[in-house]
């Protein structure tokens, strides 16, 4: 595979309406659909690879959809003509040519890590070190709403199959009191709760709603605060278990988080922390700092998930929480694989690099190619 170099550089745009019609996050945002940006990558000799990058909106991080595609334009030149199996050196190029923006880099990012499976016959977990001998339980998404309406939903996950839930609030104290009491109220043994502010409580209203509790409650506080001080302060104030995640943004992030010794653990999203190469040196800083890690992305396909599956797949059981089942917050399927879902529970699949295979039909033309 002497011959084995990028080529040419596709991109496509698809839309993926939200499954449950509005979803609401904590300062009044609303999310009715995503824009995704997927990127196949051809070698020379002809190998495929597939990546794909769906911000969560442009209100979640610095990242949004056009800014992909507009990163990518940016990036795709240097591309041309390496090694993708080279994925350090590849990302070592990315950095040169564009400064942050990781989540244009994502993308191309794995579809280096998809040729090099192929390239080689194993897939991509291999290559990220080895596969557990773990099944790897999904977590739901419950948008912020009314208690009940909160605890149904749960409920309604929790009938298909979901191990864990991720329970959004960040308004008022005591609504978000009770809200995470309504969400917990049927919580079975060995459930998991990740509750999400996104950013959107004060240290004085996360306090205030601490206090309103229930004694007992079996859950972690996610992304309490929008800054670093803040979370840092409520930390110092609370025995309640506190996660990391659109705080732990890259490296230099996580490595701070580390020595201030913020957080219980983080939620690590593919396409935020930049793609696998990258977040693969996020496990393994947080596997040696002892954190727990939930892996996800923002939201996204098949194409997505696979990333996802294969990164969680080889975190220890020890230190992985939960994976996010992605494909489930959008309507349309833009690609094939054999990411099954049992019983609560994935596994990824043993076919060379991602395991997918994408619906050219859905995809449509590309909306820019380098070569
Ligand atoms: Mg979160």
């Amino acid at each position: 595979m002497a011959n084995l170099r990028i080529a040419k550089i596709d991109v496509f745009q698809v839309d993926l309406p939200y499954s449950g019609g509005v979803y609401t996050l904590s300062g009044g945002r609303e999310y009715r659909g995503f824009d995704s940006t997927l990127v196949r990558v051809t070698t020379q000799d002809g190998t495929e690879g597939w990546g794909e990058s769906t911000p969560w909106g442009s209100t979640y991080i610095a990242a949004h959809a056009r800014g992909v595609r507009s990163g990518i334009a940016e990036i795709a030149p240097s591309l041309l003509g390496l090694d993708p199996r080279h994925v350090d050196r590849i990302n070592e190029a990315m950095d040169a040519a564009l400064v942050g923006h990781e989540h244009a880099k994502t993308p191309l990012d794995i579809t280096c890590w998809d040729i090099f499976g192929k390239s080689v016959g194993m897939p991509v977990c291999d290559l990220l070190g080895g596969r557990t001998n773990r099944a790897l339980p999904i977590i739901s998404s419950i948008y912020m709403g009314d208690p009940d309406d909160m605890r149904k939903r749960v409920a309604e996950h929790r009938a298909m199959g979901y191990l864990g839930h991720s329970v959004k609030i960040g308004g008022d104290p005591a609504d978000d009191a009770a809200r995470i009491a309504a969400s917990l109220a049927d919580k079975r043994p060995g459930e998991f709760f990740l509750v999400d502010a996104n950013g959107g409580m004060t240290v004085e209203t996360a306090l205030r709603m601490l206090r309103l509790l229930p004694n007992g409650l079996d859950f972690v506080l996610e992304a309490p605060c929008a800054t670093w001080r803040e979370c840092v302060s409520l930390r110092r104030r609370t025995d309640v278990p506190i996660i990391f995640d659109e705080l732990a943004i890259n490296d230099a992030a996580i490595i701070q988080m580390i020595a201030d010794g913020a957080v219980e653990g983080i939620g690590l999203k593919v396409s935020k922390n930049g793609g696998l190469t990258k977040g693969r040196r996020a496990r393994d800083f947080c596997i040696a700092a002892g954190m727990t890690i939930s892996v996800q992305d923002t939201v996204g396909t098949d194409v997505s998930f696979a990333g996802v599956v294969h990164l969680a797949q080889t975190v220890p059981e020890k230190y992985l929480r939960c994976i996010l089942e992605v494909r489930d917050l959008v309507t349309v399927k833009v690609a094939d694989s054999e990411l099954r879902v049992v019983n609560g529970r994935v596994t990824a699949p043993d076919s060379p690099g991602l395991g997918i295979t994408p619906r050219l039909d859905v995809l449509g033309e590309p909306v820019a190619s380098y070569s």
